[in-house]
């Protein structure tokens, strides 16, 4: 009955916005280290609610809509950035379960076996047999897994923003330093991106090193950015149009420089992650997305409608 209700409030609010949902991993069990990415059991409900009271679209299907103006009401995309394994074996068997359309962007220098900085940082604080790290001339003591979390997070932070060739430097230190080993490749390889695109999921890049565009010069971004795109389309061996800026906050992360070399890169769309939808008046080029974070349908239902009310154009 409630979700009635909020789908006429969508109905009402939302005629002729897209939203555009944002996802990163979909675990087939709980992960202690990320309690707010979703299980297989939460991502089937969402999915559900999405088939039951939304109409979701392709990427190109809401693009062609956006630009005539002809959205149908409480349109939704679903994408997922980075380019993880769990989107094949966890999250597409549950997206074709409700047919549901999706896009996934790929980070194309972490496609060969080697994992994301942040993922690889966050490893050292999550291992269950490692009691203390030495970081640097800190050391760090690691107790439950709140505690892993919330230093963790301190370390990302440090690190976020320093140049990609530091960035990595500091993490090959850290793992020296602990003795660490690394842990198994969780991106997928080319065969299995082109798995997922055969499966009829949409692929876009993502840049190759996710880097922070706007701390680049615009060489720099022109290569990480079109470089991302022939790699998708070498292996796929058909266009990639989408593209998604990495951490995708405008003017934080990226701001015309990158949009402008996005648009002559050959692209067709480029999404953010600054929340909001997206109307006719958005530049396809800086779509706006939201990710709805709850753990009951309800909320995460409501969320969605009142994630409808900005709709202001980057
Ligand atoms: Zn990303």
């Amino acid at each position: 009955m409630l979700h009635k209700v909020l789908q006429l409030a969508g109905k009402l609010l939302g005629r002729n916005k897209l939203s555009i949902l944002i996802y990163h991993q979909v675990f087939a069990e709980p992960d202690p280290m990320r309690p707010s990415e979703p299980t297989a059991a939460v991502f089937d409900w969402q999915m559900r609610l999405l088939r039951d009271y939304f109409t979701p679209l392709s990427l190109d299907q809401a693009l062609v809509h956006l630009n005539n103006n002809t959205l149908p009401a409480n349109a939704v995309c679903v994408t997922f950035d980075d380019g993880y394994l769990n989107n094949l074996t966890v999250a597409q068997p549950i997206l074709a379960k409700y047919g549901i359309p999706a896009t996934v962007y790929i980070a194309t220098g972490f496609s060969s076996g080697s994992n994301m900085w942040n993922d690889r940082l966050m490893y050292l604080f999550a291992e269950p047999e490692r009691q203390r790290l030495q970081l640097d001339n800190e050391v760090v003591q690691l107790a439950d897994f709140a505690g892993r979390r919330s230093k963790a997070q301190h370390w990302l932070k440090q690190l976020k923003y320093l140049p990609v060739a530091e960035r990595l430097v500091k993490i090959e230190q850290f793992y020296q330093q602990n003795n660490a080993a690394e842990q198994a490749p969780l991106m997928m390889n080319p065969q299995q991106i082109k798995q997922l695109a055969e499966y009829g999921v949409t692929i876009g890049a993502h840049t190759v090193y996710h880097p922070i565009l706007k701390v680049l010069s615009p060489e720099q971004q022109q290569q990480e950015i079109s470089h991302s795109k022939q790699h998708l389309e070498s292996w796929l061996g058909k266009p990639v149009v989408h593209f998604a800026y990495p951490n995708g906050g405008f003017g934080r992360d990226f701001d015309e420089t990158a949009v402008a070399i996005v648009q002559q890169a050959g692209f067709s769309s480029a999404v953010a992650t600054d929340w909001g939808v997206s109307t006719s008046q958005s530049s396809p080029f800086k779509l706006r997305r939201f990710t709805p974070w709850d753990t009951t349908a309800l909320k995460f239902h409501a969320r969605l409608a009142n994630n409808m009310r900005q709709s202001q154009p980057l």
